[in-house]
């Protein structure tokens, strides 16, 4: 694996890489690598002839009362577990080199941004979608991976790459979980033995809604009541959001028949966990079926 931590040099490989007529793949990561992630890179390695993993804490994402500062960061692990899984080219810029002093451009999704974590986390999406859009610049992969854990960065990231007519497919890999159903998260590290039992119960809201959903409930409202119930029985669990809503458009649906997302974040403590599943039809992913 070829390590490159600038612009210029990651640029020059991925053009080496597409004059030779190879399929290049990417993996953007903010690292603190886990199952979840690398499934993004066997998805990319099975499909693409090269692929490129990206590590970097993106600065413009987090708010100034975020967990920018404390997030996890286990660079050589990383390395480690990019190696095994056979990445091409790692590219893991310092926030000086993606976000140069005088940088003023910022790509913004207007309306999606502003919902689910958008609403929670104001200027979130602005950052994500800035990097994603650099990234894709800097790699300009013919297909890019992301997963289904971050159902409403997909939907902003497919809305930027529509409006913007950005020539890359938008592979999204589902949700991968604990054995006991937990999705996986960097930020579990922040957990302590007893809030991790406690996060548990997001999946249970979530399972509960399925169920209900598969005897016949598909009222939204319904639904949600449900699920909200079923977290109140862990006090310590408060709920930022419990929504359902469009996978595209990310708007309030009231009922699940044409297929919805049920998205939940959450804090414990000062941690802030999310998880979601899709109801309504077959896929669990906001698949690529129809596009
Ligand atoms: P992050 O490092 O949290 O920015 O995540 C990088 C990519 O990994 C994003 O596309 C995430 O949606 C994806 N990802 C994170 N956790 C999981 C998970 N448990 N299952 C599948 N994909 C995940």
């Amino acid at each position: 694996m070829r390590i490159y931590k600038s612009v210029a040099e990651m640029q020059a490989a991925c053009r080496e890489v597409r004059r030779g007529g190879k399929r290049l793949g990417l993996v953007p990561t903010m690292g603190a690598l886990h199952a979840g992630h690398l499934s993004l890179v066997r998805a990319a390695r099975a499909s693409c002839d090269v692929v490129a993993a990206t590590i970097f804490v993106n600065p413009l994402q987090f708010g100034p009362n975020e967990d920018l500062a404390k997030y996890p960061r286990t660079w050589e692990k990383d390395v480690a577990a990019l190696e095994a899984e056979r990445v091409d080219l790692l590219f893991a810029p310092s926030p000086e080199e993606m976000y140069p002093p005088g940088a003023t451009t910022y790509v913004i999704v207007e309306g999606l941004s502003e919902k689910l974590d958008g609403k929670s986390r104001p200027g979130h999406f602005r950052g994500v979608t800035t990097v994603v859009a650099k990234l894709f610049e800097i790699v300009r992969p013919e297909v890019a991976f992301f997963g289904q854990k971050d159902a409403a960065q997909v939907a902003v990231i497919r809305k930027m790459v529509d409006d913007l007519n950005v020539d890359i497919r938008i592979q999204v890999c589902p949700i991968v979980r604990e054995p006991d159903g937990l999705a996986m998260s960097s930020r579990h590290s922040y957990l302590d033995v007893n809030q991790r039992k406690q996060a548990l119960v997001l999946h249970r809201a979530l399972m509960r809604i399925q169920f209900e959903v598969d005897r016949g409930q598909g009222l939204s409202a319904r639904l949600i009541e449900t699920g909200k119930g079923v977290i109140a029985e862990v006090p310590e669990v408060k709920i930022d959001y419990l929504e359902i809503v469009d996978p595209d458009t990310l708007d309030p649906v009231s009922d699940v028949s044409k297929g919805a997302l049920v998205a939940v974040a959450a804090y414990l403590g000062t941690t802030r966990l999310i998880d979601n599943i899709v109801v309504g039809r077959q896929s669990s992913v906001v698949s690529d079926a129809n596009r």
